[in-house]
């Protein structure tokens, strides 16, 4: 083999080298998006099964994975509670009839025509309180402005 060859094998040698490297990174990269995917179903399809297994063996699974069980039923406990809070607080009221959410303004349930119960009156005479202890207020500083503000009255 001539210099020149051996240079030219040399080269071309180095050449499929460096494609067949950036071929395995390019293979790895596509590797590891499949991985990706899959991890990802893997995740969304265990966590529906967790959850219908949790719904239909609750008790079972309490007994035989204390802690996730436990962790799982308080989260869940915790969860309704401050959705309760949530819905007090917008003055949402659940049907006593079909167990629909229904918004203050409603009389009656938009699902099964239920009638629903009047809101709660602590919160109203609370709120009434307020506004007039703010009417109240405001009109005492009023007074107290009014001569300095408009001179002239
Ligand atoms: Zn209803």
């Amino acid at each position: 083999m001539s210099l020149w060859e051996d240079i030219k094998s040399t080269v071309t040698e180095g050449g499929k080298v460096a494609a067949d490297k950036a071929k395995e990174i390019s293979d790895i990269a596509s590797y590891k998006a499949q991985i990706a995917q899959y991890d990802a179903t893997l995740l969304k399809q265990y966590r529906e099964l967790g959850k219908a297994y949790f719904a239909d063996n609750r008790e079972e699974a309490l007994a035989k994975y204390p802690e996730i069980a436990q962790a799982i039923a308080d989260a869940a406990d915790k969860k309704a509670e401050y959705e309760k809070k949530c819905a007090d607080v917008k003055g949402v009221r659940e049907c006593p009839s079909c167990g629909t959410s229904v918004s203050a303004d409603h009389a009656f349930c938009p699902k099964c025509g239920a009638k629903m119960p009047e809101a709660a009156p602590v919160e109203e005479e609370f709120t009434e309180d307020l506004v007039s202890d703010f009417e109240d207020a405001a009109a005492e500083n009023a007074a107290a402005t009014e001569p300095a503000e408009n001179p002239e009255v």
